[in-house]
């Protein structure tokens, strides 16, 4: 047993307008009603983030974005930064996800600088990483994790690093059906801890939540729950219907 309170957060990536996501939300909000054991959050896109924090406030759905620029404010077209989403309601923030890493040139430096401005604006990073099949097929998987967790993290103190989230997605796992085990799962996120322990130190590692992403379904959640090292999951084609979201949250039921 632990006393890591678990987190299942929704990925909506670029999917639905703010009336789209107002509604979602709306239900969502009333089918998770009364979840107390379980942190619940959904990252809408941008333009949504707003209207949905007026249907989540006061219920047990908290708010996060997808992503984030370093700087407080400036001349960045198209950018937005921590200080906006902490504005328009956001509670925690999607660092690093593999479509940024794979299509937007995000690279461990810019998550590093992603993570600072996260928790310099009390933003809870959820800070994504994971290997490619070729990676895993090469036997490269901890030495890219480790890569990852260290080059990210790098610069914090373990005091800074408190509220802290790390999610394992597994590129090869992400949209595309395939799930890892739970053992799979097991074996990374205890290779994390041990990362975040040689870091940080003991009394870290065991408090962070480490989520797993990959084709989570409701079919699929409660066995990877039952993993000691598995604190939840970070869940994107899924969490786009209310009421196959809300059967994740509720996996224990
Ligand atoms: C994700 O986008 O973080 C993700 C895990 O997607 P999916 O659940 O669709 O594989």
């Amino acid at each position: 047993m632990n006393n890591r309170t678990p987190l299942i957060a929704g990925n909506w990536k670029m999917f639905k307008t703010g009336i789209e996501a107002v509604k979602t939300a709306a239900r969502l909000v009333k089918l998770v009603a009364g979840t107390t054991d379980i942190d619940v959050m959904i990252a809408p896109p941008f333009t949504a983030l707003a209207p949905v924090s007026d249907i989540v406030r006061g219920s047990c759905v908290s708010l996060g974005a997808q992503n984030l620029f370093w700087e407080a404010q400036g001349a960045f077209t198209g950018e937005i930064s921590p200080v906006m989403l902490v504005s328009a309601g956001c509670k925690y923030v999607i660092i690093g996800h593999s479509e940024r890493r794979q299509y937007f040139n995000e690279t461990d430096e810019t998550v590093n600088k992603r993570m600072q401005a996260a928790v310099n604006n009390d933003l809870i990073p959820v800070m994504c990483v994971g290997e490619s099949e070729k990676e895993r097929e090469s036997k490269d998987t901890f030495s890219i994790l480790d890569k990852q967790v260290k080059k990210g993290l790098e610069g914090f103190s373990s005091d800074d690093l408190e509220r802290l989230v790390i999610a394992y997605e597994p590129v090869w796992a992400i949209g595309t059906g395939k799930t890892a085990t739970s053992h799979q799962a097991q074996e990374v996120h205890q290779f994390l801890r041990s990362v975040l322990e040689k870091n940080f130190g003991n009394m870290l590692a065991k408090s962070i939540r480490i989520l797993y992403g990959g084709s989570v379904k409701p079919n699929n959640i409660a066995e990877l729950m039952t993993m000691p090292d598995v604190d939840g999951a970070l869940v994107g084609g899924a969490s786009l219907d209310p009421e196959i979201f809300s059967k994740i949250v509720q996996f224990k039921k």
